[in-house]
């Protein structure tokens, strides 16, 4: 058993304790409460700073780590498409998983306890499983042809879930998206897909037509039986029947109320990823509108072909300074609370509540004013690095 305290308690991004202890027994967060000098135990100081939970990383494309820095900026996204594929066929298997391993380690030193993966070319399952991470690893699909093998999941253990995703309704086939869905459902594991990224995508979808036609029309990609035009896609994504609460959707850019309310009645779960949007499409999402509809938002950095850094402490940083009007609790929530609903694993991560597994950070906040707190740590107002107290994955405490 082991105790400790420091200047606050971040227990969740509603709960700051001033002068705050956490019990952890068993690697897992027993109590949290005042700390009183009379206590007659022993407990490990961190001093006046901040005792919050490990952060939580809902998207990633780690196997695109080797393109880190040599893209962009670019002058649309269908470019951006192209030089990724080029890019990354250019690559070794070797060199990709190399800048993975190290954007990996570059997660963790930087807080995160858990990641939602998204893998295209199935590379990163065995790093992420012997990380120590947990989360979701998610393999991808695109395309039309429905794998004879798809089954992409395995036992899960040690709070790391295997699953499937599909990657979004302008690169894949309705028929493959609802196998994908219709495959993680019996299984009970969450399914992902990337909706309402681009301007092409919404011009596909609504009308069938445009530059990601011609884009699919030139790969030798028909269209016909998709299901085309519809409203926009997210009504296409509910017209086949992929959205539920076991459904992480991605994005979102350009979407609006209609779109809100259908996600929010289907308790969807929602994840953005604001800098990434902002590098390839100029745009950033209207998370307001989005948390006034009832949406929880997560946030997730997308890759290092799109951001310039896999740090949720970046991430925060740009989204409180891009969404001024945003209380700052829903910018933490999105990497802690809300992000560990959108992956499915908020009875382990994500909060410092009883039975949570106890991943510690502790990050040197100077203020005195116990509600500046949450807006200190998510501007990465802080008097020093942050480090981990507890639970750091991997097992290599600071
Ligand atoms: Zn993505």
């Amino acid at each position: 058993m082991a105790v400790h305290r420091a200047g606050w308690v971040v227990v969740d991004p509603w709960t700051v304790i001033p002068g705050g202890f956490v019990r952890v027994e068993a690697g897992r967060v027993i109590e949290t409460g005042v700390w009183s000098p009379t206590r007659n135990e022993a407990a490990m100081d961190h001093g006046p700073g901040a005792l919050m939970p490990a952060l939580i990383n809902a998207h990633t494309h780690l196997e695109l780590s080797a393109l880190a820095g040599r893209l962009g900026p670019f002058g649309g996204f269908l470019e951006w498409v192209r030089e990724v594929i080029r890019q990354r066929d250019a690559f070794t298997t070797k060199e990709m998983l190399r800048a993975a391993r190290r954007a990996v380690g570059q997660m963790i030193d930087t807080g995160s306890v858990a990641v939602g993966e998204v893998s295209t070319l199935g590379l990163t399952r065995q790093l992420l499983a012997g990380s120590g991470l947990a989360g979701v690893w998610w393999r991808e699909f695109l395309g039309a042809d429905i794998p004879s093998d798809l089954d992409g999941t395995a036992p899960t253990g040690n709070g790391l879930c295997f699953s499937l995703a599909g990657h979004g309704p302008h690169s894949t086939h309705p028929g493959l998206l609802v196998r994908l869905k219709q495959r993680t459902e019996g299984q009970g594991r969450p399914f992902a897909i990337h909706l309402a990224e681009s301007a092409e995508e919404t011009q596909f979808i609504t009308t069938g037509q445009g530059r990601w036609a011609d884009f699919l029309a030139e790969r030798g990609i028909g269209f016909d039986d998709w299901g085309l035009p519809a409203a926009g896609p997210v009504a296409w994504a509910r017209a086949w029947g992929l959205l539920d609460e076991r459904t992480l959707v991605v994005h979102l850019l350009g979407t609006g109320p209609d779109d809100w309310d259908l996600l929010r009645q289907r308790d969807v779960k929602v994840c953005l990823c604001p800098r990434s949007n902002q590098r390839l499409h100029g745009r950033l999402p209207d998370w307001p509108g989005m948390l006034d509809a009832g949406l929880s938002p997560a946030l997730g950095t997308d890759s290092l072909a799109s951001a310039e850094s896999l740090s949720l402490w970046d991430e925060m940083r740009f989204s409180a300074l891009s969404f001024s009007t945003i209380d700052p609790s829903f910018v933490l929530a999105a990497t802690t609370l809300y992000a560990a609903r959108a992956l499915g694993i908020e009875d382990d991560c994500g909060s410092l509540r009883p039975g949570r597994r106890a991943a510690l950070l502790s990050a040197p906040v100077s203020t005195a004013d116990p509600s500046r707190v949450i807006e200190s740590l998510v501007h990465g107002d802080l008097g020093g690095p942050i480090n981990w107290a507890a639970g750091r994955p991997g097992g290599k405490e600071d």
